[in-house]
């Protein structure tokens, strides 16, 4: 034991989906986009003067900030960004969530939230999903020090109504409900809570570039609030750090956002793959919650969660299996080109047979 030891703030880290290198592999385990961004983005790669890299960049991101804004129809004073949402959530959590009450998220969801929590030391509470795997909202009306949920769920990809959403804000005016809209662009009837935004102040809705803009790679989140949220979370990230997104960053992100034609083409496409491989997995006997997300969470009454997940590795196919109580005979697929999933139902069809 080193003398120091005792000092050090202690933490059981978020354990981030495997990113396998290699060519001859399908890659269906961290719900990333198979499509390439939208083809400015390539130009921006071209024209960039990289002689601007010798100074830091603008650290309110302006020109993704106003483009955000346009794009949804929001002020500008109410766009925050961050390196991915990862970060954004992050930073939400340490600005908003500072309370002796306990947070409250569902017991099945994204699991950073209990790591941001521990590590920020904020007291926390989750509420079970019902059987379907379902949000009941009435588990979100006591006390509380504030809620975040993804909408769709993460990893059920459950949708849950605008009305729904709506029920969990109006029983909580005094505290802030983030929801975490990683993967609205693939919900079906696409109704984001920016609807809601004008009615409640108490609104943090967060997205990201990862997944419906083919961006992981170059880590953009953002969030949209009223404005005094906003000022609450730069107020949080210009006293940790300045400079958070950098330049190609800022460049590539304001194009993909003006090419609304080729997002919504690339959304179309994973969206009726989805359906597609929805009908195969249904007609072999998979179970699975109906996905309004780029991902299926599915399991098979005749098969174990896990011996699937480790005969697709074998194969190079990767998917995502969490060993948790309540999903851990589930595997969580990415909705990948319709060429990928036709391999990964050959696999099963062979495996089942
Ligand atoms: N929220 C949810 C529900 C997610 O599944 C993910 C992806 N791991 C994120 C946020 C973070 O994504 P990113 O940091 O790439 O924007």
């Amino acid at each position: 034991m080193k003398l120091w030891e005792d000092k050090v703030r202690r933490t059981v880290p978020y354990t981030p989906g495997e990113q396998p290198q290699g060519t001859n592999l399908i890659k269906l385990n961290t719900n990333e986009n198979p499509y390439p961004p939208a083809p400015g983005v390539e130009a921006v790669k071209n024209t960039m003067d990289t002689g601007r890299l010798r100074l830091y960049p603008d650290p309110s991101a302006g020109v993704l900030v106003d483009a955000l804004a346009e794009y949804y129809h929001v002020g500008k004073d109410q766009v925050f960004v961050g390196v991915g949402s990862d970060d954004v959530l992050s930073v939400a959590f340490l600005t908003f969530f500072n309370s002796q009450k306990p947070v409250l998220f569902p017991d099945i969801t994204y699991s950073f939230y209990p790591v941001w929590a521990d590590i920020y030391r904020i007291p926390y509470e989750t509420r079970p999903l019902d059987e379907d795997f379902r949000i009941r909202p009435q588990d979100y009306y006591g006390d509380n020090g504030g809620i975040v949920f993804p909408n769709p769920n993460a990893p059920t990809a459950c949708y849950e109504s605008l009305e729904t959403v709506e029920e969990i804000l109006k029983h909580n005016r005094d505290v802030v409900v983030i929801v975490d809209e990683a993967y609205i662009d693939f919900a079906g009837d696409g109704k984001s809570a920016l609807k809601l935004l004008d009615k409640y102040d108490n609104l943090l809705v967060v997205q990201t570039f990862s997944k419906s803009r083919s961006m992981a790679g170059l880590r953009i989140g953002y969030a949209m609030g009223c404005p005094e949220l906003i000022r609450a979370m730069n107020d949080v990230k210009y006293s940790i750090n300045s400079y958070t997104m950098n330049l190609p960053s800022l460049l590539m992100g304001a194009e993909a956002v003006k090419d609304k034609a080729y997002f919504e083409t690339c959304v179309a496409k994973i969206k009726a793959t989805r359906e597609k491989t929805k009908e195969r997995l249904a007609a072999l006997g998979f179970e699975f919650p109906d996905s309004q997300a780029n991902f299926i969470f599915a399991k098979h009454p005749d098969y174990e969660g896990k011996e699937l997940f480790e005969a697709l590795r074998r194969q190079s196919i990767f998917v995502r299996y969490f060993d948790k109580p309540r999903i851990d005979q589930y595997l969580r697929i990415t909705v990948g080109t319709d060429e990928q999933m036709d391999v990964l139902m050959k696999f099963f069809e062979e495996y089942m047979a």
